[in-house]
């Protein structure tokens, strides 16, 4: 891989930054698991809204009223998070935590490919797909042994007891979103001194604003992206680059020197 001597510098100046921390946040959003074959499913154009209407049907209303449509909708989704694997973006996050440093992952991803890369601290703003709860009962499920029926055959989870319908926990469109991880995202960030935007373009409040508030409290800013963000202007460092090769980069030498 060739790196511009700009990106080198630039490379080089973030990695101080992260051995200079105490506590780091990382911030991340879809851009960060496309390279492992996940559509960012809020986007326009990935070509997921493109067969249905724009966000009415993966909103918690489509869900209540047609679950079917909503369960159409989301099974190739499913199908590519249930087999994706995490990238080397993922994996050099989890190994600079494993090497010692405080550093919590705030994301907007369902897809816990965080955890399987083996970060420990992961608050996930819009849920996850690793769970099931009933809409009758309210009893919670491991999602493992209904996402292989509903991928392969399209079966609708039910549950096991009351013969409910299964809603995946991740928050959709008209949902609120977690209250403790919320609170446990603020948290972590005003008590950072160092965050990473990774593969998220910051356009969906409340996440988009938690860049800001940490540098209020005196935070460093770092931004990688493959396009502008509204707070690059703020930021020390910017890097307009593909998250999977870039945050490797950054981690061999923050790790090594
Ligand atoms: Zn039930």
């Amino acid at each position: 891989m060739t790196l511009s001597p700009a990106t080198q510098t630039a490379l080089a100046d973030a990695a101080g930054l992260f051995r200079k921390a105490r506590h780091v946040v990382v911030l991340t959003g879809a851009g960060i698991s496309t390279p492992s074959g996940i559509p960012d499913f809020r986007s326009e154009g990935s070509g997921l809204w493109s067969r249905d209407e724009p966000l009415e049907v993966a909103s918690l209303n489509t869900f209540r009223t047609t679950p079917e449509k909503f369960f159409k909708w989301f099974r190739p989704l499913a199908g590519q998070i249930y087999y994706a694997q995490p990238n080397p973006a993922h994996t050099a996050l989890a190994e600079f935590e494993h090497a010692g440093h405080q550093s919590v992952i705030i994301t907007q991803n369902i897809d816990g490919l965080h955890q399987k890369a083996g970060s420990q601290q992961v608050v996930e703003m819009h849920g996850t797909l690793q769970t099931l709860s009933c809409t009758g009962c309210y009893e919670h499920f491991p999602a493992e042994e209904f996402l292989k029926p509903f991928i392969e055959n399209g079966t609708i989870p039910q549950c096991l007891i009351c013969n409910g319908i299964l809603k995946p926990d991740v928050i959709l469109f008209g949902e609120q979103l977690p209250q403790a991880a919320w609170q446990t995202a603020q948290r972590a960030t005003r008590q950072c001194d160092l965050m990473l935007v990774a593969g998220s373009s910051l356009e969906v409040l409340p996440v988009a604003g938690l860049p800001v508030q940490a540098l209020d409290h005196g935070a460093h800013l770092i931004v990688i992206n493959n396009t502008e963000t509204y707070v690059d202007v703020r930021a020390d460092i910017v890097i307009t680059d593909n998250v999977a090769t870039i945050i490797p980069e950054i981690m061999r030498r923050a790790i090594h020197g």
